[in-house]
């Protein structure tokens, strides 16, 4: 039977619990989820556990990240089941504080990451995103003190985002992606699917069908521009609302219009219903 991991949710018992995890200079790795944990997460999960001695997971569905309009309140919450399946797994330590824990009254200050997080992908559509994002990510990596902290290319942008405060702020922590899961029709694991109809749910792995017969036709020399247009047709007729399909630079996310600007990636957000889904792969 696998130990039940230290669950903390203040700082001084995450501080306690951290200190101890850290004695004999045992390294540790952070995995900063929202909950509703799926084998995505748990693939980060695993990632990390063979880098590091100690794994800390965190749970926090951050209101700064969600716009008033978004799903902060609906937002999936499945405690017990995270908990039984992080035990399965043997992280050491769940870091779960309250929103006043990590916005105590009076919060007034905010990261603003710019390069990455201005690439015109996510953040057009989600403007306060990435702010909400970098300022609760860095709180994470200043209570838990990482040596290592694992994020998924599900959310590209968004690793490209922390990979660069991190740097730039000299947080002494190696950021590492994770490879996307996907279910066995291709769709990307999301807490997020769980909102999906039976119908809209056949219909979601249409994004990543696009994304890869995008990829086909331009490793095929078609051209750029139609190969995009082509899939951004395919996603609208399954029921979707597009918000962009675009190639970029893998690194950069700059703008690229040949295979031969790359590495390339090819990213995707649409709406289906209310549910906004969001996808990527290598071109
Ligand atoms: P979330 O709980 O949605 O904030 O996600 C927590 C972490 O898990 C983020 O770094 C995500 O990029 C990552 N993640 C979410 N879905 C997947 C997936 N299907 N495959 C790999 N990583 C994922």
């Amino acid at each position: 039977m696998p130990n039940t991991p230290i669950i903390a949710r203040t700082l001084a018992s995450l501080h306690r619990a951290r200190s101890d995890l850290g004695k004999r200079n045992a390294n540790i790795a952070l995995v900063p989820t929202m909950g509703a944990l799926h084998d995505g997460h748990l693939s980060l999960v695993r990632l990390a556990k063979r880098r590091a001695k100690k794994v800390v997971v965190s749970i926090f569905v951050n209101p700064t990240q969600f716009a008033a309009h978004e799903d902060l309140g609906s937002y999936p919450r499945t405690w017990k089941a995270d908990i039984s399946r992080l035990a399965s797994e043997g992280v050491d330590l769940v870091w779960n504080p309250d929103v006043k824990t990590m916005y105590p009254e009076g919060f007034a200050t905010r990261i603003a990451p710019e390069g990455p997080a201005l690439a015109g992908l996510e953040d057009r559509f989600r403007p306060h995103f990435f702010g909400g994002v970098a300022t609760v990510v860095a709180k994470l990596f200043t209570q838990v003190r990482p040596d290592f902290a694992f994020f998924g290319e599900k959310d590209f942008q968004q690793l490209k985002v922390v990979t660069r405060m991190a740097r730039d702020l000299d947080l002494g922590v190696r950021v590492i992606g994770g490879a996307i899961v996907r279910e066995r029709d291709g769709l990307a694991m999301s807490s997020r699917n769980v909102y999906l109809s039976a119908e809209q749910r056949h219909a979601a792995p249409t994004l990543f069908r696009a994304l890869k017969a995008t990829s086909k036709r331009m490793r095929a020399g078609g051209d750029f521009r139609s190969a995009l247009a082509a899939a951004a047709d395919a996603i609208a007729e399954a029921g979707f609302a597009l918000d962009y399909i675009e190639a970029r630079h893998a690194e950069t996310l700059a703008p690229v219009s040949s295979l031969n600007d790359g590495p390339v990636r090819l990213l995707v957000a649409a709406k289906i219903g209310t549910t906004r889904l969001i996808d990527n792969i290598k071109a």
